[in-house]
């Protein structure tokens, strides 16, 4: 963990390095729940989240999220040990309506060093479209 530097965790602060020509399929490691910082929430992904938990977005907004660091919008809540508050054993609880920020990693942002710390396998991109669907 030492390795990730202190800007991780967001796509605003990412230095994405990626290789067009590959893909990473995630292989639910679960080492990017666990990671300090926020898990950025857009304002369009409150109402699917909320209605997909079975609660009122207010119920939501006031149990599951908080301001981002730089005060600049939401993120989700952490628990006393970092991990994502959505983190049940090893799977998301909301892995069906889950942020852009979680479904975008790897392959639509990262930073530096993040192969040393993400399990996602590398797999080759087809001409004309990418190869896998998680
Ligand atoms: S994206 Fe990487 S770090 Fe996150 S769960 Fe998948 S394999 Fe693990
Ligand atoms: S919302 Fe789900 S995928 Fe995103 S960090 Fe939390 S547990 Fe992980």
């Amino acid at each position: 963990m030492s390795k990730i530097p202190t800007d991780y965790g967001s796509p605003g602060n990412a230095a994405t390095l990626l290789d067009p020509s590959v893909t990473y399929v995630c292989q639910r490691c679960t080492a990017c729940c666990k990671w300090p910082g926020d898990v950025r929430l857009e304002d369009s992904e409150i109402s699917p989240i909320a209605e997909y938990l079975g609660m009122s977005e207010a119920k939501f907004l006031g149990e599951f999220t908080r301001l981002r660091t730089n005060r600049q919008g939401l993120s989700l809540i952490e628990k006393p040990n970092h991990e994502c508050i959505m983190l049940v054993g090893n799977a998301c609880r909301i892995h069906a309506v889950k942020p852009a920020q979680c479904a975008g990693f790897p392959n639509t942002w990262n930073f530096p060093g993040w192969r040393e710390v993400c399990e996602a396998i590398p797999v080759p991109v087809l001409p004309g479209g990418s190869g896998v669907v998680e």
